[in-house]
């Protein structure tokens, strides 16, 4: 018999285990449709560079469809709901699809209008993200016309997509005024509403400290309650104010919106509660979750979402056999951490390890928590990769599912 697989949401998880299952089993074994409600597939970690003019938009979008690999069925349609009782697939339009295995892959969604005040008067003029496309082209022209003044970068909450990637904007941002010749005019500020530059305590102090290095100011625990565009001013819930002429947000994420409308499918932000080391979700038996819809504690990353396609499509494999599953997802991730004049840091960590000095993938291999010309390299190289290695759902040599701790220092405070 034929298992029929449906897979929610045609982005890097998407993808890459639809690929993936395709390569391991037939046509007659199992019938695999992917959905999703565009057909324009974004290589998200693109968009950081695209407002200092490093990448365009038109060069990190390629057709959904044209990821998959022949015998996989891509039906280009928003998703209404899920039911799980009667493991139905809802479509805008009314059509539904029926599936044996559901496969969760609808990443996650910003919203913006959670926020007071932040998609209102200023929103796309002074205020702006980077993390869409049509916002990080906005931002290029802005950035390109800016003379100096006071930019703020600002995450108003976690889970975000990359927790890295507003760093990265920081020090970019750095480099290029410096290479306009204006970096002494512009005030760059980082508003967090973490402790610290970053989740994990040596890491953190690292950035923190480049931060410092860079004359970049770094104002923490701040929760961003309004975001007054035209008085130019974010404001925390405890009164506290920054002001700014040029705001970056990185606005509050969600899980995809049909997920609230699928009864005991998602939690209170639309993420999907998912077992951290099978993938299952715990709704049901024959739902799995990939990437950044999950609710699991690792960064919401296209290398989490890698690391994950290996035990996810086991698993399925395992569900459909009537075998126990496998506990194969350590929490891997590992991050580039662009730091601009040409170099990147590289972070590698898991559930029970967090980001330490070193190399990678063993003692000989990319520095770790060091900004180096080498990482920039593979940081630029990783899209070619991306889209030929990655998606296609091929084994990417070096790059092993599960962390590798050859090559890790084990410190346990900041000083390297
Ligand atoms: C600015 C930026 C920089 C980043 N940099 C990095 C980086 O350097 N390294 C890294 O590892 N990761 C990075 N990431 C994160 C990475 O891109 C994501 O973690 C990854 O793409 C997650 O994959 P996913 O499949 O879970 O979600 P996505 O790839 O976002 O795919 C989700 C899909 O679901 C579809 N969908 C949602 N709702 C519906 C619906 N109702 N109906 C139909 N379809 C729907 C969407 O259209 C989308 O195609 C970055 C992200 C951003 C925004």
């Amino acid at each position: 018999m034929t298992s029929r697989v449906v897979i929610l949401g045609g982005g890097t998880g998407g993808t890459l285990v639809a690929n993936r299952l395709r390569r391991r089993f037939s046509d007659e074994q199992m019938a695999i449709t992917v959905v999703d409600q565009d057909d324009r597939h974004v290589y998200q970690p693109g968009l950081l560079f695209v407002p200092f003019g490093l990448a365009h938009v038109e060069d990190i979008v390629r057709p959904r469809s044209r990821q998959l690999h022949r015998g996989i069925d891509f039906v280009h349609r928003p998703i209404e709901w899920v039911d799980i009782a009667t493991q139905q697939v809802h479509l805008d339009g009314g059509d539904t699809l029926g599936y044996d295995v559901l496969v969760v892959a609808s990443g996650a969604s910003l919203v913006v209008e959670e926020t007071e005040g932040l998609a209102g008067p200023g929103w796309m003029d002074k205020v702006f993200t980077f993390y869409t496309p049509e916002g990080a082209a906005a931002l290029e022209a802005a950035l390109a016309t800016s003379d100096g003044g006071r930019l703020v970068v600002n995450v108003i909450d976690m889970p975000i997509k990359c927790p890295v990637a507003p760093l990265e904007f920081c020090f970019l941002a750095d480099w290029y005024f410096h290479q306009r010749g204006i970096r002494d005019r512009v005030q760059l500020t980082y508003v967090t509403p973490l402790d610290g530059a970053f989740t994990k305590p040596v890491a953190s102090a690292h950035l923190g400290g480049m931060l410092a290095e860079r004359g970049i100011e770094l104002v923490t625990e701040f929760n961003t309650g309004q975001v007054d565009g035209q008085g130019g001013r974010l404001v925390s819930y405890d009164d506290r104010e920054v002001a700014f002429d040029l705001a970056v947000v990185v606005p509050l994420h969600g899980g995809a919106a049909y997920v609230g409308r699928s009864p005991g499918l998602g939690d209170e932000l639309n993420f999907v509660p998912t077992d951290e080391r099978t993938l299952q979700a715990k709704a049901a038996p024959n739902v799995f979750v990939i990437g950044d819809a999950t609710n699991v504690p690792a960064s919401k990353a296209g290398s989490v979402t890698h690391f994950e396609g290996e035990t996810l499509v086991e698993n399925v494999a395992r569900h459909l056999g009537g075998e126990p599953l496998v506990e194969g997802f350590d929490g891997h991730a590992n991050c580039f951490i662009e730091t601009g004049y040409h170099k990147a840091m590289l972070i590698d960590f898991n559930y029970d390890q967090e980001p330490v000095p070193g190399h990678y993938p063993g003692s000989v291999g990319l520095p770790l928590l060091r900004q180096s010309r080498l990482n920039h390299l593979a940081k630029l190289l990783f899209q070619s990769v991306y889209w030929h290695g990655l998606l296609p759902g091929r084994d990417i040599p070096a790059i092993g599912a599960a962390m590798p701790t050859a090559g890790k220092q084990q410190v346990t405070t900041g000083e390297e």
